[in-house]
């Protein structure tokens, strides 16, 4: 071969290639749009399809059926990168709302092996959501669907699905002043902290006058600053040893009996008193509420690391009825959390520590 004819076939093959470089979008498109008139979509839903679709799906568009693609794609929310999976949920759940399948393919979460239902739709976007819990949470809401959607999430995360003092494990230490102590979670008969300070007369009104290091720091602290806003704050009851719970729980089930002992009292090993973290300030009764002290306990206790543990409404979750004198240290930053979402230390817990 000559010189003359590599050059000229040279330079046909790069027209060629050039030619399909700046063309080649358009000659496919038009192939596209050819397609989808034969398959008998109109004017309107071509444009639609060609404004909504990745070309990397034209072929998941030509091979699915036209009415599943045009429901899906004009449907409230669609985000082209999930077309495939939309389409799978839609052509095998054909009566669910197509709202619902949009929600649940959009949360990113691979929940294929469920019916695409409201329930799960609004499941998916609850704030504390937590995926591992997904059937948990279909199943306590089935049997239970007078209750909210919210309260399932948090009954569930805070393993209160299962009845108290079942599916009991050993607190775990090393969560450090975020260990969870309740009626899930129990300390070994042997636990003593080994910071406890001995709070002054200043400080305490009570017999058990020992808290940890950080939670005395921080109780002396907000003692002060409720001093300056006249407002006095003690400490009636902290640390309690194991063998003291025992003693405290005997005498409860001896009066009441064991089905409500259990109710205002923790069985030993479950006393969030055992850890040395909690305080019982000023009065231990329910009259307690409403006093200036309680009030700005309520206020300012998450500015110095503490939340109240046992709110009113939260009683199935952590476990006990109301106690508005029961504050416990957790730190400021859970502490704001805790205090500015609603939450309980049981809620905060499953979400951000054990997820
Ligand atoms: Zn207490």
């Amino acid at each position: 071969m000559d010189k003359k004819k590599i050059i000229i076939i040279a330079s046909v093959l790069l027209l060629i290639i050039l030619i399909w470089i700046i063309f080649g979008g358009a000659i496919r498109n038009k192939l596209f749009t050819n397609k989808l008139e034969t398959l008998g979509y109109s004017g309107k839903e071509i444009k639609l399809i060609e404004e909504k679709v990745f070309s990397d799906d034209y072929d998941l568009v030509t091979t699915s059926k036209n009415d599943e693609v045009i429901d899906v794609i004009s449907a409230k929310g669609y985000r082209g990168e999930n077309l495939k999976k939309y389409l799978d949920y839609y052509s095998k759940y054909k009566n669910c709302d197509m709202e619902d399948i949009i929600t649940i393919v959009n949360s990113g979460y691979d929940l294929s092996k469920y019916e695409p239902t409201s329930t799960l739709a609004d499941l998916v976007t609850e704030k504390y959501y937590i995926y591992d819990n997904t059937s948990k949470y279909l199943k306590y809401y089935s049997n239970n669907e007078n209750i909210s959607l919210d309260k399932v999430v948090g009954l569930v995360n805070s393993k209160a699905d299962n009845k108290f003092y079942t599916n009991t494990k050993n607190a775990d230490l090393n969560k450090g002043n975020l260990i969870l102590v309740n009626k899930y979670y129990y300390l070994k008969d042997n636990y003593i902290p080994d910071d406890l300070v001995t709070l002054t007369n200043k400080y305490n009104g009570g017999t058990n006058n020992m808290m940890r290091k950080d939670a005395a720091n921080a109780f002396m602290e907000m003692v002060d600053a409720a001093l300056l806003d006249n407002i006095i704050l003690k400490n009636m009851s902290a640390y309690r040893s194991y063998n003291y719970q025992v003693n405290l729980y005997d005498k409860y089930v001896q009066k009441d009996g064991k089905e409500a002992a259990d109710i205002y009292s923790a069985r030993p090993g479950y006393s969030e008193h055992q850890t040395g973290l909690c305080t019982d300030i000023n009065d231990i009764s329910s009259s307690f509420e409403g006093t200036d002290a309680s009030n700005w306990l309520v206020d300012n206790a998450y500015k110095y690391g503490f939340i109240l543990r046992f709110p009113k409404g939260k009683e199935d979750i952590t476990g006990y009825t109301y106690e508005p004198w029961h504050y416990r240290y957790v730190g400021k930053n859970a502490a704001k959390i805790i205090h500015d979402n609603d939450l309980t230390l049981e809620e905060y817990y499953a979400y951000y520590l054990d997820k």
